[in-house]
């Protein structure tokens, strides 16, 4: 678990629930033995500028290539993404590990419906999944080898891409560690075997 800011502790009891031995990572040697990371919902610009700073930019990078299974929820899926679009201007480059074959848009819900709970249709669950939106990103393309598993249409708003997998990496706009259902944690659980 990426314990450098936001909801952390969240995933943490949930991961924790479903078996799981759950590390917090807030150095690259924290890595080391782990099958797999989750990178928390928060604030994808303060996450990546910490994550630079303690060189964790790299260490990441090298873990999914050495075999490791990454998570990233809603300000994480930005952090995996290879373009962000609507980063404030202020903030300098969004820094991001360029990972998941996607273009995600910041903030994309806009402010009417900045946040709210969903019932989502999920590719391989046969109930749907409670998902909380918060200010969140929309997934806006993605890559040939990205599969899409879920995608959310918004009144007024075209259909959007809301949960993807590429190979080991998992990516949701929303935050699922807020609903107590362990389902996409278990589905993450299940890349690092
Ligand atoms: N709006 C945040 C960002 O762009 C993400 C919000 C979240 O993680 N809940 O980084």
């Amino acid at each position: 678990m990426l314990a450098l800011q936001g909801a952390f502790r969240e995933h943490k009891t949930l991961l924790e629930s479903l078996g799981a031995t759950v590390r917090e990572v807030r150095l690259p040697q924290h890595l080391t033995g782990l099958g797999g990371l989750v990178i928390p919902g928060g604030e994808s610009t303060v996450i990546g500028k910490l994550m630079e700073e303690y060189g964790l930019m790299e260490a990441i990078q090298d873990f999914y290539a050495s075999g490791a299974a990454v998570y990233g929820s809603c300000a994480g899926a930005i952090l995996l993404a290879r373009e962000v679009l609507g980063a404030p201007p202020q903030f300098g480059t969004q820094p991001a590990l360029g990972l998941l074959d996607m273009t995600v848009q910041r903030n994309a819900f806009g402010r009417q419906i900045d946040s709210f709970d969903v019932p989502l249709e999920v590719r391989g669950l046969t109930e749907a999944f409670p998902a909380a939106f918060i200010r969140a990103p929309v997934i806006v393309s993605v890559g040939e080898g990205v599969e899409v598993l879920s995608t959310y249409q918004p009144e007024h708003h075209p259909e959007q891409i809301v949960l993807v997998r590429q190979e080991r990496l998992l990516a949701s706009s929303f935050h699922p560690e807020l609903t107590r259902d362990p389902r996409i944690h278990q589905l993450f659980l299940g890349l690092m075997e």
